[in-house]
């Protein structure tokens, strides 16, 4: 029962993460006006924006002007709504779930589409985490303060590190400023080892879609250099923080 709320909730903060994700990065107010047509402009019902089910009983259609609403509005919310489960089943219902967990999880989903869309990971998203995770990490058990402030540090320095041997080896500039950031964030919710294995995932999850972009694009350079980091970190770093577990990794058996 508990976890049917949680999904509702998520469906619904899924809803708000589409409207932040979309105007975020144009700077706009994610409060004001309400939901609009992006087509059209008009306002939406209340009745019409109900999360996922509108969309099905639309059929993908604005009310209005009848032109199609993108796929990706429900598919935020449902992914949302997963995420937030997921994450209530690993760690409890408690109030850590909602001044902790949950909002991690609903940034990170927010800054991965956001980075696929325009390339930036906006600072209110990463330093807002950093500055939570920092808050409410002493609070949390298994990380702890002492944990949540050097996975922080260890994401800004691994990355900062990262990026400056990358542009001297590869003489051009391919992570960002926004993904130091970002890792410092998920370093301040997964602690210093966790953000090890989030970079050791998030790596070997971009070269398996570096590859497979390389064979299907001849443009191999020019296609690598258009993929964002920022989902790769966030699907590495969610890892981490829901499973944890890299021993079926032939190399990780040493340690
Ligand atoms: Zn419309």
């Amino acid at each position: 029962m508990a976890l049917l709320i949680i999904f509702v909730l998520g469906l619904i903060v899924g809803s708000f993460l589409n409207v932040v994700i979309y105007r975020l990065p144009l700077d706009e107010s994610v409060i004001k006006p309400g939901s609009h047509c992006t087509h059209c402009n008009k306002s939406i019902n209340p009745w019409n924006n109900i999360p996922v089910v509108s969309f099905i009983l639309l059929r993908g259609k604005c009310a209005n002007c009848k032109k199609s609403i993108s796929w990706r509005y429900p598919l935020v919310e449902l992914l949302t709504a997963i995420a937030f489960v997921t994450t209530a089943h690993k760690f409890g219902v408690n109030l850590l779930l909602f001044v902790h967990d949950l909002p991690f999880v609903a940034a990170l989903i927010a800054v991965t589409f956001i980075d696929l869309d325009h390339r930036i990971i906006p600072d209110e998203l990463s330093l807002g985490l950093v500055g939570l995770g920092l808050l409410t990490g002493w609070a949390t058990p298994g990380l702890g303060l002492i944990q949540s402030v050097s996975g922080a540090a260890v994401g800004f320095g691994l990355f900062f590190g990262f990026a400056w041997l990358y542009e001297k080896m590869s003489k051009r500039s391919g992570l960002g400023g926004g993904d130091i950031k970002l890792l410092a964030a998920l370093g301040a919710f997964v602690g210093p080892v966790g953000v090890m294995n989030t970079v050791l995932m998030s790596s070997i999850l971009g070269s398996i879609i570096g590859i497979i972009v390389g064979i299907r694009s001849q443009e191999k350079q020019l296609m690598m250099t258009a993929i964002p980091y920022g989902p790769f970190l966030v699907v590495g770093g969610l890892y981490s923080y829901w499973i944890g577990d890299l021993s079926w990794l032939p190399f990780m058996t040493m340690t």
